[in-house]
């Protein structure tokens, strides 16, 4: 067949796949934010049910076919192919009935993690994870070369090519940086001056402007509430954010609304012609975190932002932030504040918790730590890295529900966005020199611009490590996240 048929064919069978994934995703989103509790269970063999077909139509011969002729349309089509073919080299290896299986058994999970923080005991969640941890185990084997149960093979899911060795080697150096650096910091600022009272409402106002700001569209994507933020991709025109709110900080929903726009703005921005292609993916989940975390923490809590947001969040809470300052909410923002709870750490102490959580994971995973073993050596570890004991198990172990959906290999993806989105920011400000009096003037085109040029448009036409180094100049690495940190931590006075 000619190379230009034989990828419009592929692209073609391609769709029907994306159109079950997108499916499973609005269904996904269904059960986070809108779903009754006593569904769960119809929702899991609905969601077995798309991931078996799923599965069917990447096994079918003629997807595989149409790769020995699409790949001759050009260096693009190359790109879609392999993107095929890895799907399929990973559904080859997958027995359908496990796949199914993990789709019943996370949904169960999940509900019972949901009733074991209720009840704040482990032991609710204990035998679920085991059987989640078990079938992880036997998806390690069936995806390594070696037939190991091996946590690389699962982390390629995420982080396509990125070396699992090399990998912990970044993250040991990057934990022996930061824990002198959270020490000295630790308890010499406080985030004080952005608690108070925020009422709901005020707060939705102040959501829905930041995210149209930030550049979110709304007339493609909608903002919800629910337990743990998400963004989650439900067609091409339908990318749903999902955030919390805290009626006594502001911080929360602020933090939340920014990173997951920061990820809506990465989905809305892959070119229309690649949506729903092979290669219309984003490239990583760690290029992914790394938009929302470029929103989160290089323009959220940065000073710029903050001449902007200040006087009107001022307005909107007279009650909680009259007469604030700039340098005041700026160090509330920016406060060095270790606690057990990762998701809202600040940005010194974040990276030791993801150390922390491969660890741990690695150790399930290899089979060295058992689930019932799982409650003691978490408090083991935070009590070693962080000098903290969360004081029961919704503080520790149930704090997030990763592991109970089945994401063994995720937790690296946060440190890597952290990472590339230091390097990122740092290059769009050097080719943008009025970057910084645009956002303090509310205007964040020039900078969204710059991220849809050199970061979503090449979806993953290229390696996510090729697109950071192709944007940055420089091989992804510790060097300005440990730079932005630093400069971060003086100017707000904790270095
Ligand atoms: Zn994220």
């Amino acid at each position: 067949m000619d190379g230009n048929a034989a990828l419009a064919a592929l692209c073609a069978r391609w769709r029907d796949i994306w159109l079950l994934t997108t499916t499973s995703a609005l269904l996904g989103w269904d059960e986070e934010t809108m779903m009754p509790a006593a569904a769960a269970d119809h929702r899991g063999e609905q969601l077995a049910l798309l991931a078996g077909l799923q599965h069917e139509r990447l096994l079918d011969d003629r997807l595989a076919a149409l790769c020995e002729d699409a790949g001759e349309a050009g260096p693009e089509a190359l790109a879609q192919v392999r993107a095929v073919r890895r799907a399929i080299d990973r559904a080859r290896r997958l027995p359908r009935a496990l796949v199914e299986e993990q789709k019943r058994v996370h949904a169960a999970a999940q509900r019972a993690w949901v009733e074991a923080r209720e009840r704040h005991t482990f032991s609710v969640f204990a035998p679920h994870l085991t059987r989640v941890v078990e079938l992880k185990r036997a998806e390690a084997r069936c995806l390594s070369v070696d037939g190991a149960a091996s946590w690389a093979a699962l982390l390629d899911e995420y982080e396509p090519g990125v070396d699992a060795r090399a990998l912990c080697a970044t993250l040991d150096a990057l934990r022996t940086e930061l824990a002198p650096l959270v020490q000295r910091a630790a308890g010499r600022a406080s985030s004080a001056r952005l608690r108070g009272t925020f009422p709901r409402e005020r707060q939705q106002v102040l959501i829905d402007g930041v995210a149209r700001m930030l550049g979110f569209d709304m007339r493609r994507g909608r903002i919800d509430v629910t337990t743990h933020p998400f963004c989650s991709t439900a067609g091409t025109h339908d990318v749903r954010v999902a955030i919390r709110y805290h009626d006594q900080d502001v911080r929360e929903a602020l933090t939340s609304i920014a990173h997951e726009v920061g990820h809506a703005l990465y989905e809305q921005g892959v070119p229309a012609a690649l949506q729903g292609t092979p290669a219309g993916e984003p490239s990583s989940l760690g290029l992914h975190e790394s938009q929302s975390r470029l929103w989160e923490n290089q323009v959220l809590r940065g000073l710029p932002f903050w001449r902007h947001l200040l006087p009107w969040v001022a307005r909107l809470f007279p009650e909680a932030l009259e007469g604030a300052r700039l340098d005041e909410v700026f160090v509330a923002i920016n406060a060095v504040e270790p606690g057990p709870i990762r998701v809202g750490a600040d940005e010194a102490t974040y990276n030791l918790h993801i150390c922390l959580r491969i660890e741990l994971e690695q150790a399930l995973i290899s089979g060295a730590l058992a689930v019932r073993e799982l409650p003691d050596a978490w408090h083991e570890a935070y009590h070693r890295t962080l000098g903290l004991v969360p004081k029961d198990d919704r503080e520790g172990v149930l704090q997030d529900g990763h592991w109970s959906a089945g994401m063994f290999g995720y937790f690296p993806t946060y440190t890597l966005g952290n990472l590339y989105a230091a390097q990122l920011f740092e290059a769009a400000r050097a080719a943008l020199p009025g970057l910084d009096d645009e956002m303090a003037a509310g205007r964040f085109e020039a900078l969204l611009g710059w991220l849809r040029v050199h970061v979503h448009a090449h979806a993953s036409l290229r390696s996510a490590t090729e697109i950071v180094t192709a944007a940055t100049g420089e091989a992804p690495g510790t060097r300005a996240f440990l730079a932005h940190l630093r400069t971060r931590l003086a100017e707000t006075g904790q270095g």
